[in-house]
């Protein structure tokens, strides 16, 4: 555009030089033409009435005329100072029209120097003209007019123009392309450089920029490049280290909720997910109360945003499974404080462990009190007198012997108990043989079962079968379950032991025939003192812990215990255990 509008100049300019010019080789014809004619002008003019004189006088001028015309290459006229062609180059000038009202004419009439541009109606050309004014020797005027064609003008004038074009179509072609190139130079890199850093905005990793001037460009696009693998370098290390911290979070028991000073989430991992059963799946940016409907939780937050310390409470989760929760809440940094961190523990196993150990403790107490009450009463009853009566005392001594065996019965089993639970006992497992067990349970129990006269029957099976356990624990197991059985089978019942192999197990039924128990019992009766028969299993010596044990040891060998029964058509207590 820049360089069309200074052609457009510049060719305005060299056409008026060309018409100051073409004016000029006029002017400096006109003024040649005059000299050569102003003496036969003069003859013209001056001599009027010689008739034979004048025209010999527009002959010669005539001739000169067109003599110099050819030379010239121009149109020549003479007019006299009435606009008479007295002489003309192109024609005869009898033939042409008076010029008097030609615009030349009478501006050199004027001036003494005409100039104009038009069509010629002599010639029917476009014509420049230049008149100038002379003087014959006695005072008359004359013109004499020099003309162009302005067709050759402006030829000239578009071929000059045509070259001035093409030149500039040409430097413009090499300017377009130098400044392409130089700009490109330029501008790609900076391109290249918005692109990079457009993509690093948005988080797409990206190459480094290519530049390879040593310019400016160069050294912006070096220092980008620095910049982006450092950017890089610490998205990555902050990636990293936010996966780790997530990996820790969600492997964490602890519930982790973070919220910010507008109490809204901005990070809770899984297990506080679980912990409080959260309302929403999408938790990051909501209010804490919407997503965790927990009032004690929103109230902990205030208060630590109240005080700026650590608070801490406890309190019942009410989801569906219930939990007891500690939470400790600390404010984050920041006057005010920028949040709050909870770090929630369940502590429910806690708690139920403890009323666990408050309940055993009240438990042993409250056993340990009855034969000891027993054994004080009947030694103060002996002590104020019922020691002298010899129908009785020895019958007292029989009870508290009796209530001492029960003490250490009770002790016995809880020592053993606690040694299971814990897992202190220390177990020999190796393989067992069942009949060998079965036999020395049998003989334990014979007397017993002989005074109620009960029936005691072994089915084994056809062939021996081993198992992988502790072979006094399995006696234990045995002994407690045929007592059991006998214990609660009235006079005159049966209690079969039978065994067999189950794939890869060994299945153990210990039957009876007795009061049996009532299905509400079932699962409870391998609980610590538990008795679905309190008073009869007090009456019998039992300690309430019998099951328990066996429960505790079938466990510890790999196995378990099932109980089938129903109140008055007796017990069957099954144990499984895997074989060696
Ligand atoms: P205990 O020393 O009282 O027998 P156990 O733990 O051995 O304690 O048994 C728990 C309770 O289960 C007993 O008090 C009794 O009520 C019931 N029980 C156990 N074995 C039998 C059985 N074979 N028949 C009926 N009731 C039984």
């Amino acid at each position: 555009m820049l360089a069309v509008g200074f052609l457009f100049i510049v060719t305005s300019a060299q056409r008026e030089e060309i018409n100051r010019q073409v004016e000029q080789r006029l002017f400096d014809t006109a003024i040649v033409l005059r000299s050569h004619v102003t003496d036969l002008v003069a003859d013209v003019l001056d001599k009027e009435g010689d008739e034979e004189s004048v025209s010999q006088a527009k002959a010669e001028l005539q001739a000169l005329i067109v003599q110099l015309a050819t030379e010239t290459q121009m149109r020549l006229t003479i007019t006299d100072d009435e606009g008479v062609v007295l002489a003309e180059s192109e024609r005869d000038p009898k033939t042409v029209l008076n010029h008097a009202n030609r615009p030349e004419l009478r501006e050199a009439s004027k001036t003494g120097k005409g100039v104009a541009t038009r069509e010629s109606p002599t010639v029917h050309l476009d014509m420049y003209y230049l008149a100038l004014k002379m003087k014959s020797s006695k005072g008359r005027s004359a013109f004499v007019r020099v003309a162009v064609e302005l067709d050759t003008i402006n030829e000239r004038v578009d071929t000059v123009r045509r070259s001035l074009w093409l030149l500039a179509l040409l430097f413009g072609a090499i300017a377009t392309a130098l400044t392409y190139a130089l700009v490109g130079r330029i501008i790609n890199p900076l391109a290249q450089l918005t692109d990079r850093a457009q993509a690093i905005a948005s988080g797409i990793d990206q190459a480094p920029v290519q530049v390879r001037s040593h310019d400016e460009v160069g050294l912006l696009a070096e220092a980008f490049n620095q910049m982006q693998s450092e950017l890089g370098r610490r998205f990555r290390q902050l990636r990293e280290k936010n996966e780790q911290m997530s990996t820790v979070l969600s492997s964490m028991d602890e519930g982790i909720i973070a919220i910010d000073m507008d109490e809204r989430i901005v990070l809770a991992n899984d297990a506080s997910k679980t912990l409080l059963n959260f309302a929403t799946a999408n938790e990051v940016g909501r209010p804490l109360l919407e997503a965790v409907r927990s009032r004690p939780l929103y109230e902990l937050v205030q208060k630590c945003l109240e005080s700026g310390g650590p608070e801490q409470t406890e309190f019942e989760s009410i989801c569906q499974v219930r939990r007891d929760l500690a939470v400790r809440a600390t404010c984050l940094p920041g006057d005010p404080a920028n949040g709050v961190v909870m770090v929630l523990h369940n502590i429910t196993e806690l708690r139920r462990l403890e009323n666990l150990r408050q309940e055993f403790v009240a438990n042993v107490s409250h056993e340990l009190k009855t034969p000891l009450a027993s054994i004080k009463a009947y030694a103060e009853t002996l002590r104020l007198g019922a020691m002298s009566d010899p129908e009785n005392n020895l019958k007292f001594v029989d009870r508290i012997e009796e209530q001492a065996e029960r003490l250490h019965q009770l002790i016995l089993d809880m020592l053993q108990i606690a040694r299971v639970e814990s897992g202190e006992e220390a177990f020999e497992i190796t393989d067992v043989s069942v009949n060998k067990v079965v036999d020395t349970c049998f003989n334990h129990n014979t007397d017993a079962a002989q005074r109620k006269e009960i029936q005691l029957v072994v089915e084994p099976p056809p062939s021996p079968i081993l198992v992988y356990a502790d072979e006094d624990g399995l006696t234990t197991i045995l002994d407690n379950l045929i007592g059991n059985a006998i214990k609660y089978t009235p006079e005159k019942g049966r209690v079969t032991v039978r065994w067999w192999q189950e794939q890869d197990q060994m299945l153990l039924e210990v039957q009876d025939t007795g009061i049996g128990i009532a299905p509400e019992h079932h699962t409870r009766v391998f609980e610590r003192f538990y008795r679905a028969d309190k008073a009869r299993s007090r009456e019998l010596g039992g300690t309430g812990l019998g099951l328990s044990i066996v429960k505790h040891l079938c466990q510890a060998f790999g196995g378990s215990v099932k109980l089938c029964s129903k109140p008055g058509e007796g017990s069957t207590f099954q144990v499984r255990l895997p074989l060696s």
